[in-house]
């Protein structure tokens, strides 16, 4: 198994008390370390080419969110309430290898690397065509999606995404794309908003909004039924993870009670559909996930599942 990361990575600051920390990467990574059941190949995520980061975002709001970059302290890129997507001045390479990490995992995947995960922050699920919230700034996922297609010419992607939250900007990317399905467990109602199951796209979004409070079995019952049904039915070529890891009991920014051992069964139930439709083939991508012990013990069972 392969996994893309950069010290680049752990420089983005966030700035005093904010959840979305260096010290999750470092638990992360530390944790994938110790995994000894099989071999694990690291390689640095490379800078995104520009280019390729425009099948997803207009260059012109990518140069925005650059020339917003301070020198020095943090400039917030979101008006009130939800003024904490920050930009520091180590962001634009932080953000570029996030992306980039994708990039270059999909050229492995269609080089015979059939499981690979992206370490990164910043995540990017909420971030849309021309829009950072939700500390993200390009939809490190979606621009995967797109490059499959582009350079590889895969007819049909599915992202499966398991962060707590609902990933807007994916749907909002994808909403009118029939050869991409987007399918989202997530607490509902919970920040952004989105994610109700009567957003269908054009038939290709699948989303499960869950009650607070819920634990595995039921979540797994609803999983199944609503997000992996589907995209069974959709027969993906490939298929991508957004793995946030944030509906841990532990999270503290919301309120699903996942135990560490669910997200091997989650897991495990996605490899089963890439085994039938994708040639066992999934880049996953770290998105959430704000509980450090909860990551550490998480990210193993994740890569479990995913053991090739
Ligand atoms: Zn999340």
């Amino acid at each position: 198994m392969l996994v893309y990361s950069h010290t680049d990575c752990l420089l983005k600051d966030n700035g005093f008390n904010h959840p979305e920390r260096k010290e999750r990467l470092d638990s992360i990574l530390e944790s994938i370390k110790q995994i000894k059941e099989f071999k694990i190949d690291f390689k640095k995520a490379p800078i995104a080419d520009l280019d390729i980061v425009s099948l997803v975002h207009p260059k012109k709001y990518i140069e925005k969110i650059f020339s917003n970059i301070p020198k020095k302290g943090l400039i917030g890129v979101e008006k009130e309430p939800y003024a904490d997507t920050m930009l520091c001045a180590n962001s634009k390479n932080a953000i570029l290898r996030s992306c980039g990490a994708g990039i270059a995992a999909v050229d492995d995947l269609m080089n015979n690397s059939k499981r690979i995960f992206c370490a990164i922050r910043p995540p990017g699920h909420h971030a849309e065509t021309m829009k950072a919230m939700g500390f993200c700034f390009i939809n490190n996922v979606a621009v995967a999606a797109r490059y499959l297609q582009k350079k590889y010419k895969v007819n049909k992607v599915a992202i499966i995404d398991f962060d707590v939250h609902h990933g807007n900007g994916t749907q909002e990317i994808f909403y009118k794309d029939e050869t991409v399905a987007y399918g989202s467990s997530h607490e509902f109602p919970l920040f952004p908003g989105t994610g109700s199951e009567e957003e269908i796209g054009v038939g290709n979004i699948f989303n499960a909004p869950i009650k607070s409070g819920i634990k595995g079995k039921e979540f797994l019952k609803v999983f199944e039924e609503k997000v992996l049904n589907p995209i069974d039915k959709f027969k993906p070529e490939i298929i991508l993870i957004s793995a946030g890891f944030d509906a841990h009991t532990r999270d503290p920014l919301a309120n699903i009670n996942l135990e560490s051992k669910d997200f091997y069964e989650i897991t495990k139930k996605i490899v089963d559909l890439a085994n039938v439709h994708s040639k066992g083939r999934i880049i996953s991508f770290l998105e959430g996930g704000y509980d450090l012990l909860a990551l550490s013990e998480s990210i193993k069972e994740h890569f479990l599942a995913l053991k090739p």
